[in-house]
């Protein structure tokens, strides 16, 4: 393949300034590989940046590539040496270069260079949508391996976006029991209901934490996983977990503070988990997905190509048209240039 000097890419500028743009196509150094992208999603972080310019203390403010789930390889760098490094957790690593959050440009670009050692083939007959959709599904098997489920405990998942659906899949796949979700979007509760929930409630039409509780007997889940980053969901997360029970936060909240009643958790003695990305993932997230344990092609809904991104991502903010992860197709697969 010859490859050419320059690319198309996409850089966000300020709250919904992207632009598409021409720029070089970068060269590997040392121990790195020259990636052609093929497909990336974007993921609700993505649109936190999109819309509010930032996400925390992680602030847009110079030019940004975003894009961190896509084809075939992991995007998070950590340094190897600290602590957190040597104790096995990288995704708690202070030093970690995670492509796509600033200042580190991520891969809404034809081209990119990656470390060699972050790079996983894809086994056969895998597309290049699902190679991108493992980064959301090694997250939700992050989220679910935190929990320590136990075969046949119920468990709630607060938010039916793509990480609560995966982390719900997920949970089945580990032998979850009943699963119950909360989820305002019409069409998330009907996916939901169809794949992967025995019941889904919505918070808009009903008090949720009493309808979960009482599906549960009054005893409450054993295990509460909080999806959704809403103002209210860490609290009812807390409220419908049983006493002992755990619950893991896995949303991203828009106000950078995350709210619980402390006599509620700390009379029911709660075990309250923090989700950091992910860690040694990859590998499982493949094998899920080459045993048909979980159906990733169902979450890609809508394709745009680049040119197209800023209609993506107002359609990915506005949850219009029953989207879960809209997919930037970059580049198309061809023989001579298989993604790995
Ligand atoms: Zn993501
Ligand atoms: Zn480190």
């Amino acid at each position: 393949m010859t490859i050419p000097e320059t690319m198309h890419v996409s850089r966000l500028h300020g709250t919904r300034d992207l632009r598409l743009e021409t720029s070089s196509v970068p060269q590997p150094g040392a121990g790195e590989v020259l990636l052609r992208i093929a497909s990336v999603g974007i993921c609700g972080s993505d649109v936190h940046y999109y819309v509010e310019g930032a996400i925390g203390d992680q602030v847009v403010t110079a030019p940004i590539r975003m894009g961190h789930e896509f084809s075939a390889w992991v995007p998070a760098i950590p340094c190897g040496v600290c602590e957190s490094c040597q104790h096995g957790h990288p995704n708690l690593c202070p030093k970690v270069r995670f492509c796509g959050t600033p200042p580190i440009d991520g891969v809404f670009a034809e081209y990119a260079v990656m470390p060699a050692e972050n790079c996983f083939a894809l086994p056969d007959g895998f597309s290049a949508d699902d190679g991108a959709l493992l980064e959301p599904l090694g997250i939700a098997i992050h989220t679910v391996d935190l929990a320590h489920l136990r075969v046949g405990q119920s468990i709630a998942v607060l938010g039916a976006g793509p990480i609560g659906l995966l982390t719900a899949a997920v949970a089945r796949a580990a032998g979850a029991g009943a699963v119950y979700m909360t989820e305002p979007n019409a069409e998330r509760r009907a996916f939901a209901l169809d794949h992967y929930a025995d019941a889904v409630f919505d918070p808009s039409q009903e008090d949720v934490v009493k309808a979960i509780v009482a599906a549960t007997g009054g005893r409450g889940v054993d295990v509460a996983f909080e999806a959704a980053g809403a103002p209210d969901t860490p609290d009812q997360a807390a409220r419908v977990t049983r006493p002992g029970g755990k619950v893991v936060v896995v949303g991203i909240p828009v106000e950078d503070e995350m709210k619980m009643t402390a006599s509620e958790v700390r009379r029911k003695g709660l075990t309250i988990k923090l989700v950091r990305r992910m860690k040694h993932t990859y590998p499982r997230a493949i094998s899920m997905v080459s045993s048909g344990m979980v159906d990733l092609a169902a979450l890609a809904t809508h394709r745009f190509p680049l040119e197209r991104i800023v209609e993506a991502f107002e359609l990915v903010a506005a949850r219009k048209d029953g989207v879960l992860r809209g997919i930037i197709e970059v580049g198309k697969e061809s023989p001579e240039v298989t993604p790995r």
